[in-house]
């Protein structure tokens, strides 16, 4: 358990965290014991795990004309939350208030997928009506929990607190709205000494539309809430005990990284490391805050700390690997590219008019080829863009073809000591080619505490393991 007690402090609960009773009952206890020493705490929760997918999973199956999945599905969201409520929540009079707000959210549920198979489409905004049902039913859960153990809690919902733009799915905070909306919501409760527990993963635009921050967005909100506050320390409760050399899943002897600096940290979490969602340390890093991460189910593990510098880098140069599944690689390709004005702003507007974001691009040195990575399920649309906004260099043969891969993965080392340290790439070629690991692309990050190379599906668990263990267990 952690001796520090800073005195205004953010705690967010991920979904494993508080998906059973003994997960909840385990989170509650944390609450418990901080409170003790936190005056003021601030909990931020995600849905009770695989919730969130359950409620998309519905919507996009109603859009389709199914309406069995949501019926389904709404015996299932009934059956998880109840078997909370039965078990700690032990008044009998509370468990049935708490039991009729859930109901009435899971009715909502029922109505938004019956109106969206009706419809035949579900628009991002009705997406994230139903995505935002599963936190907005765990904050009522477990400060019902909390509060029944003894210590004054009251669930707000983000709506009110997390002011948006429009962009739903990843809608972007509007910083200087929130830290009014927040502080004038929080303070009061905090003030008296209360816990107040917040929805993750949702916002509202200023006309009160509920938005999402995006997959794994409760992270997000903890850290929007830490900064806008301020507090003093952000920390990520999960079911790993910190931030790991790898992804425990991949590789079983993934070690914790006791300390990690904030640009570290964020390449890994943009390299694809679930742990932390990317766009939550630079709230943090420019409010001056601290983050961890903690496991919830080992809470007197240390966990990860991160750091703005090291001072000396010890221990190994490269620190941890990651991946990125389910990607393609585009290439635009041709010899007369030379001669075509802006191709690479071109080609990047034409992607970027599809919505779609690009996580590795390297360019030859001749100049003949450009290309980089998008989702696998964007490729087709990407490639359309791209061959229309060149038509007239396709058909006069300056650019020959616009093509993607088979399904890739960027795999992904990462240390601050990388940029001093001569050898790395060859170290980590060296590696994957006695495993006869094809590379297909490589790229070096530009802060240059990350090199990433593109591999065939395949090879991901291969490679993950060979690097750990030949470049980073040493
Ligand atoms: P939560 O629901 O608490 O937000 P997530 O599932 O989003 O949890 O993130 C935690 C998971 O991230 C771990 O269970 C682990 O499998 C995965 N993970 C991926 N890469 C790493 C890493 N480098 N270190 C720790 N965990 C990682
Ligand atoms: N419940 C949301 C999700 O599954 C947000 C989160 O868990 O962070 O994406
Ligand atoms: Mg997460």
């Amino acid at each position: 358990m952690n001796v520090l007690s800073p005195r205004t402090l953010v705690m967010k609960f991920g979904g494993t965290s508080v998906g059973t009773p003994d997960a909840m009952a385990q989170t509650a206890e944390i609450i418990h014991r901080q409170r003790t020493l936190t005056p003021r705490l601030v909990v931020v929760t995600s849905a009770l795990s695989g919730v969130t997918d359950i409620l998309l999973s519905s919507a996009t199956a109603a859009a389709h004309g199914d309406t069995t999945t949501y019926n389904q599905a709404v015996q299932t969201l009934r059956a998880r939350h109840e078997a909370i409520i039965k078990s700690l929540i032990p008044d009998r009079s509370r468990q049935e208030e708490v039991k009729a707000e859930i109901t009435l959210l899971i009715l909502d549920f029922a109505n938004l997928c019956q109106a969206i198979s009706v419809l035949g489409e579900a628009t991002p905004r009705a997406l994230d009506a139903v995505a935002s049902l599963g936190e907005r039913m765990a904050v009522r859960l477990l400060a019902a929990v909390v509060d029944s153990a003894g210590t004054p809690a009251q669930y707000l919902e983000a709506n009110r607190l997390i002011i948006t733009d429009d962009h739903f799915q990843a809608a972007h905070p509007d910083f200087a709205a929130t830290q009014i909306a927040a502080r004038a919501s929080l303070n009061p409760i905090l003030d008296q000494g209360t816990v107040p527990i917040i929805t993750g993963f949702i916002g509202a635009t200023p006309q009160g539309v509920t938005t999402t921050l995006g997959r794994g967005g409760s992270d997000y909100t903890a850290a929007i809430l830490g900064a806008v506050l301020p507090a003093d320390e952000v920390w990520i409760w999960t079911d790993v005990d910190g931030v790991m050399t790898a992804d425990p899943r991949i590789v079983p002897e993934a070690r914790t990284i006791e300390e990690l600096t904030y640009r570290e940290v964020s390449e890994l979490a943009y390299a694809g490391a679930k742990v932390l969602h990317p766009k939550t340390i630079r709230p943090v890093i420019e409010a001056g805050i601290g983050l961890r991460v903690l496991n919830t189910f080992n809470p007197e593990h240390p966990g990860t700390r991160l750091v703005a510098e090291k001072a000396t880098p010890n221990g190994n140069v490269v620190k941890s690997v990651t991946a990125i599944r389910g990607l393609k690689l585009i290439t635009v390709e041709g010899r007369g590219m030379l001669d075509v004005p802006g191709v690479a702003a071109r080609t990047f507007s034409a992607i970027a008019s599809t919505g779609t974001s690009v996580s590795l691009i390297s360019q030859a040195s001749s100049e003949q080829a450009i290309c980089f990575a998008v989702p696998a399920s964007s490729a087709e649309k990407v490639i359309a863009a791209i061959e229309n906004e060149f038509y007239r260099e396709i058909a006069g043969k300056d650019i020959d073809r616009v093509w993607a891969t088979g399904e890739v993965v960027i795999v992904t080392v990462v240390g601050e000591g990388m940029r001093s340290t001569p050898g790395i790439a060859g170290k980590v070629f060296g590696a994957l080619g006695e495993r006869q690991i094809n590379v297909i692309a490589i790229a070096q990050g530009s802060s240059e505490v990350s090199i990433s190379f593109v591999l065939k599906a395949e090879d991901i668990r291969a490679a993950v393991q060979t690097l750990h263990e030949r470049v980073i267990s040493q």
